[in-house]
């Protein structure tokens, strides 16, 4: 009897425990299933939909187009794949946000029919429970969050599998209509990517030999110097034991010098993980209480639009925004200056921000972006301060001092047609300071 191998944000072959596992027993029936019914799981926004559709269209090839497509709630298909193919088993990679319920209960369910159901660690490097403080507590910090977990040995990557596939019926990839139909806004997408575990490893090496060596120049948006690896991680088309074994083989000598660095932000990813593992109401729920207290104000339509769109008349603010617009994928810096103008000079609740995110990038992850944005809005774990807030003008200065990078995105800048500022940076920022004492007298 086969068995089914559930793919969710582990679009690969390589270093894929439940496959490799299900492949050492017998007939392997791959499936992704499209779950946009569980109330568990968080609906992709559209740019990931467009990345889904090409990652599998790519694992599909990989495979000789031996995975199936199915759609629906998984606790409904997952038994019904079971009756179509007589599997005997069902294994899948652990997930760690709210869907993990669903695994839950779907594995005991499964062996209360008499299947077998296991999962497997394969897309973080610490498992969230195996990380505690001295007292036995999840950590709140990072910097002894990370200490302790790289104390644990990092196992090595597994090879491709022998597969022997087992067929079954599924949908076509094209019905799913992931892609928008009408007014297509991909180009910019298209461009930029290349969806699917090859283009993850084309990415990593590029990276390696291009940009590492830069990387100590992360925080400037007009150089190229971080891997872009985000999307290909938040759909698993490269695993961070892959990275981390990357990273511990032959490198450039001129690079060596940043790998703690960049480990320390894949590290970055883990935190968040393990912060979500725990609350999994992470984009919900303001992780520190107090700030339920914060009076934030109604948004203003036409304010909130300028600032999805680029027109806020803040010069790093519209390049980063128009970046996310077009490719889907925004640097890291400019996030969070885009993100502060957000939440500390429109005093627009970080949540609203957080949902643009998650319908515009690619690499919406479910633990990173709540996890980033409540960083940026001090509610977070281990997150910067509320009082300090950034001024977009005096960070564009000290990272994008020649403008490169603005002049990229916002080609009228210094041109009449460029709009005025729609916040008075000084004033808002006053205004926030006094909203602030909302938090502090909870605290
Ligand atoms: P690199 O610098 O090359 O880092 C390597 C990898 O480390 C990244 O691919 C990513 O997986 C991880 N990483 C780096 N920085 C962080 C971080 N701060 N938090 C968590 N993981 C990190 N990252 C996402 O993957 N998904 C998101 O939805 C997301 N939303 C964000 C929202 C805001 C408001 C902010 C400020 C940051 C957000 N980030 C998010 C974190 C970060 O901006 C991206 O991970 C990074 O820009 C991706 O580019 P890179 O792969 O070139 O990064």
């Amino acid at each position: 009897a086969p068995t089914i191998v559930w793919l969710r944000d582990d679009l690969r072959l390589t270093d894929n425990p439940a496959l490799t596992a299900a492949a050492d027993r017998g007939p392997v029936v791959l499936v992704y299933l499209l779950d946009d019914d569980s109330p568990e799981v968080r609906p992709m926004g559209a740019a990931s939909r467009w990345w889904l559709h090409g990652s599998l269209r790519s694992l599909s090839t990989a495979t000789g187009d031996q995975l199936v497509l199915r759609r629906g709630a998984a606790e409904t298909v997952i038994p019904q794949l079971v009756a179509d193919t007589g599997a005997a088993a069902v294994f899948w990679n652990r997930r760690y946000g709210a869907a993990r319920e669903i695994d839950a209960r779907l594995k005991s369910s499964l062996r209360e029919s008499g299947l077998e159901a296991q999962s497997f660690q394969a897309n973080l490097l610490f498992e969230p429970w195996t990380v505690r403080t001295g007292e036995g507590n999840p950590f709140r910090v990072f910097t002894p969050f990370w200490r302790a977990a790289r104390e644990a040995a990092v196992r090595a990557p597994l090879p491709v599998p022998h597969v022997d596939w087992a067929i079954a019926d599924g949908d076509d990839l094209e019905s799913w209509a992931l892609l928008p139909t009408h007014l297509d806004w991909t180009a910019g997408l298209h461009e930029s990517w290349n969806p699917g575990e090859e283009g993850a490893h084309a990415q990593l090496e590029s990276f390696v030999t291009e940009r590492l060596a830069d990387y100590h120049r992360r925080d400037e948006p007009a150089v190229e110097a971080t891997s872009r690896l985000s999307p290909h991680l938040s759909f698993g088309e490269i695993s961070p034991f892959q990275i981390w074994e990357r990273m511990h083989g032959d490198l450039p000598a001129a690079a060596t010098k940043n790998v703690a660095k960049f480990l320390s932000e894949v590290g970055w990813r883990e935190f968040n993980a393990n912060i979500l593992f725990h609350s999994p109401e992470l984009a919900e729920k303001n992780y520190r209480p107090a700030f339920d207290a914060f009076p934030w104000a109604e948004p203003d339509p036409r304010d909130l639009k300028a600032w999805q769109q680029g027109r806020t008349g803040i010069p790093i603010v519209d390049a980063g925004m128009r970046e996310l617009r077009h490719t889907g994928y925004m640097h890291n810096r400019v996030r969070m200056i885009v993100a502060s103008l957000l939440i500390k000079n429109m005093l627009i609740d970080w949540r609203v921000g957080e949902k643009w995110f998650w319908d515009c990038l690619v690499d919406a992850d479910e633990a990173s972006n709540p996890g980033n944005w409540q960083w940026v809005a001090g509610s977070g774990a281990d997150a910067a301060p509320y009082f300090r807030i950034f001024n977009p003008m005096l960070q564009a200065d000290k990272f994008d001092g020649q403008q490169k990078y603005i002049k990229r995105w916002v080609p009228e800048f210094g041109t009449a047609e460029y709009p005025e500022s729609i916040v008075d940076l000084a004033a808002s920022r006053r205004e926030a300071l006094a909203a602030y004492e909302h938090v502090k007298a909870g605290q």
